[in-house]
């Protein structure tokens, strides 16, 4: 493992704090590292890998896929990439979908469609997004700037012009900050990196009423969100309101790289033959795995387990709130997106976690983030709750 850590040293890019261990394989909710430990994976690669580790249906579909062909570009038609955006636009407000490979691309899509549409109406001084404070958009040049995270930006002047910043769950500050210039609004139903806050309610639907009455669009970036994540197939049915313009990426494709715009008729018309296009995006090999993926989510009724089993496991962080209400703030979060939010720096308290074969993560510094495949079972939510115990109860011990 030491080794393994120095030859990365050596030659990748400085860009990631990783924990000292090598993963090597997993299976359903389980992983397993160089040293043969295995862990319960309560994060799925940050939400990505909903259907659990090594999916059997996964693999055969990329065994059949690539037996049959790869790639071939968007000059062609391919089957895959449509039916994939059957299913999509079947399940959503949408009526088009733009296919990428990332989550910050699915944004750079979304950003330059709403500049376009303005543009192609006849108002071009119309191309200013506000986003909000504590959002994350990705780490494009153009996404970078729609975040409105100051560590992210931090490094990279001049950002992107063009993004003004709101409050989140601030009504009268979103009013304030869109002027004549704007032309959309972004946002996570559910900010995810920002710490797993969630709408008050009916925020949404207010910030949905203002963007109709200053007619802009509004675009909900559901990278983290979408697809079973919160207990809904994608975030927005929890609150009745439909963007224009919506964004998707990590679960999409099990584990494969790909991301997606998706808007109304509408908007997407702003997108004629050559304003966009992606050399992989849509590929067959991708959009096969993805519509599987899809599939599997539906068929096995991940979305509703993802709402039945996040009940369940918020009720047993609650517990624990209860107990070591001296440390933990606040619980939070829908469906299996949940946040737990310390007063003082998470960092032991995951190490802590997979020193013992539990991964989760840390956000914000001082807010745990539990996103585990959506096929966990109440006996694996127990083990992690059980396992948080012994920690807060040997930090309270020590009076720490
Ligand atoms: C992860 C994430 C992104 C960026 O996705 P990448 O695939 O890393 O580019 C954008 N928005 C949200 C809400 C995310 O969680």
């Amino acid at each position: 493992m030491i080794e393994t850590m120095e030859r990365a040293d050596k030659v990748l890019a400085a860009t990631y704090k990783r924990f000292p261990v090598v993963v090597t394989g997993g299976k359903g909710v389980e992983l397993r590292d160089s040293a043969g430990k295995t862990y319960m994976d309560f994060l799925s690669g940050i939400a990505v890998c909903n259907i659990g580790h090594a999916h059997p249906r996964i693999a055969r579909v990329l065994h059949e896929q690539a037996n049959i062909l790869l790639h071939v570009s968007n000059l062609y038609y391919t089957l895959p990439q449509i039916e994939l955006a059957e299913w999509l636009t079947a399940r959503s407000f949408a009526d088009r979908v733009f296919f990428c490979n990332s989550g910050a691309e699915a944004n750079e899509a979304a950003i330059k469609l709403a500049r376009r549409f303005y543009k192609k109406k006849g108002e071009p001084d119309r191309y200013r997004i506000v986003s909000m404070n504590k959002s994350f958009h990705g780490r494009t040049m153009a996404t970078l700037s729609a975040t409105g995270q100051e560590k992210v930006r931090e490094g990279y002047d001049p950002v992107l012009q063009g993004f003004d910043y709101a409050e989140f769950n601030d009504i009268k500050s979103l009013e304030e900050t869109i002027g004549p210039a704007s032309c959309a609004v972004i946002l996570e139903p559910v900010q995810g990196e920002g710490g797993v806050v969630c709408p008050d309610k009916d925020y949404l639907k207010s910030v949905s009423e203002i963007c109709r009455e200053r007619d802009l669009l509004l675009i909900f970036d559901e990278i983290q969100t979408g697809l079973g994540r919160t207990g809904a197939l994608f975030a927005y049915e929890h609150f009745h309101v439909a963007p224009d313009i919506m964004t998707l990426a990590k679960a999409l494709g099990a584990g494969l790289p790909i991301g997606a715009m998706l808007a109304a008729e509408k908007i997407a018309a702003a997108f004629d033959a050559g304003s966009h296009a992606s050399t992989f995006g849509g590929t067959p090999i991708i959009t096969a795995a993805a519509l599987e993926n899809l599939k599997i989510i539906e068929k096995t009724g991940l979305v509703e387990k993802s709402r039945v089993m996040g009940e369940y496991f918020k009720s047993r962080l609650l517990e624990l709130k209860n107990r070591y209400g001296a440390c933990i703030e606040d619980v939070r979060g829908m469906g299996l997106l949940l946040g737990m939010k310390l007063n003082f720096k998470g960092d032991s308290i995951v190490h802590a976690a997979m020193e013992k074969g539990f991964l989760i993560n840390c956000i914000q510094e001082n807010i745990l983030r539990f996103a585990p495949p959506l096929i966990i079972g109440e006996k694996e939510i127990d083990a992690l709750a059980a396992c948080l115990d012994t920690i807060f109860d040997s930090l309270s011990t020590e009076g720490g």
